[in-house]
């Protein structure tokens, strides 16, 4: 089975990862910190915070901006339910708006109108995590514009987006946001197996997310109030968690970093490729956003909803490990438990009944894209 993403590894990740191991430190030693300057670095942020997966990002990400119970928290239905769940874990109350039927991105129109609502009902937002679904960065600069206006705070749910870049700028610069969140899953765009990423230009937020990700404790003794009792004391200042990257995880992180110019430049000409060898097919390529550089995490097709699933049948049982990518979050069970129900998010809804993923990844070769299609063109006859 050619899977939908997949990671790369090769010999320098694998002696980085037994370098580590074999190092005095396992966990909390110096990679860790080296791992997120470098990242610090590519991503154009003054601060980057690691932490053990994209969803205990989100979530110290939620905590920093101090999301507490009764607060709201809006994101798009088109996600992985860890957005929405990172602000359920700080007691949040979680809404959706629709996403833009040509970019699979929140839709900012309909962003704007929700916030005029709530705004007379005096129900706005505390937070909105719009998501940069397969690669392709969100609008943010009119994002940024409406939090200036409505006063809310921004989390860019950027885990499919490490290296993609707007304007020439690249996400997690944090532009016009307080927090971008990034994803080191094996499908993403690096890996360290689990892991996750925090940047923000604050260091205020910097300095909170730092503590959290450690059970809330702090080690800088001339920040003690009374001083430190000795050079052995240390202070939990808030409740946090044990949300830590272990060394082998960043010494991979680290591996894989000087080659993510070259993951992106395959994953770009993998997409151009689809794009020139679907012409003819009856399936709906994806838009890019002008002026935005997807890092093309996802490749997504629509088709005619009655067709989807036979056609989805037909690439797996030869071989192909296409995905649906997502079910809307306000349909799981567990949302609807909350009042959320079918109709609610009728893009959302309708992209999802259309839609899939065709593999990509770096290691993906010509002859197995060509193949892709051909099993596609097939399943459409
Ligand atoms: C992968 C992903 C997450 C969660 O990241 P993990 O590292 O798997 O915890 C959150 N949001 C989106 C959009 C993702 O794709």
């Amino acid at each position: 089975m050619i899977p939908y993403g997949r990671q790369t590894i090769v010999q320098a990740d694998i002696d980085a990862v037994v370098a580590a191991l074999t190092s005095p430190f396992l966990t909390q030693g110096p990679l860790v910190p080296r791992f997120e300057e470098a990242c610090a670095a590519v991503l154009g942020a003054p601060h980057a915070v690691a932490s053990n997966s994209g969803t205990s990002g989100l979530h110290i990400a939620c905590m920093a901006l101090g999301l507490k119970p009764g607060d709201l928290f809006w994101t798009v239905p088109n996600t992985f339910v860890a957005t929405a769940n990172a602000a359920l874990y700080c007691g949040a109350e979680v809404d959706f708006v629709d996403i833009d039927e040509e970019t699979f991105l929140m839709d900012i129109k309909k962003l704007e109108n929700k916030l005029h609502v709530a705004r007379r009902a005096g129900r706005l937002p505390h937070i909105v995590a719009p998501v940069h679904f397969s690669g392709q960065t969100c609008d943010m600069a009119a994002i940024g514009a409406l939090a200036n206006e409505f006063g809310f705070k921004v989390i860019e749910d950027a885990c499919h987006a490490f290296g993609a870049s707007d304007g020439g700028v690249p996400v997690g610069a944090c532009a016009h946001s307080d927090i971008a969140v990034f994803s080191f899953h094996p499908v993403k765009i690096i890996t360290t197996a689990e892991g996750g990423l925090c940047t923000t230009r604050d260091p205020e937020l910097a300095r909170r997310m730092r503590l959290l990700v450690s059970h809330g404790i702090s080690r800088e003794a001339e920040t003690f109030d009374p001083p430190a009792d000795g050079p052995w004391d240390y202070r939990q200042v808030m409740l946090g968690y044990n949300y830590r990257l272990t060394e082998m995880q960043a010494a991979l992180g680290l591996a894989q970093l000087p080659r993510l110019d070259a993951f992106l430049t395959r994953r770009r000409a993998i997409a151009d490729r689809y794009d020139a060898l679907l012409k003819g097919l009856p399936v709906r390529v994806p838009a890019r956003r002008e002026g935005a550089l997807s890092a093309w995490h996802l490749y997504i097709v629509r088709v005619e909803a009655a067709r989807r699933r036979a056609v989805f049948e037909h690439m797996r049982a030869a071989g192909f490990g296409v995905q649906v990518l997502y079910i809307p979050v306000h349909t799981q069970p567990f949302y609807r438990a909350k009042g959320f129900k079918t109709g609610d998010f009728p893009v959302a809804e309708d992209y999802y009944a259309r839609s899939f993923t065709l593999p990509i990844h770096p290691t993906l070769s010509d002859d197995e894209q060509e193949s892709v299609v051909a099993a596609l063109a097939e399943a459409l006859a």
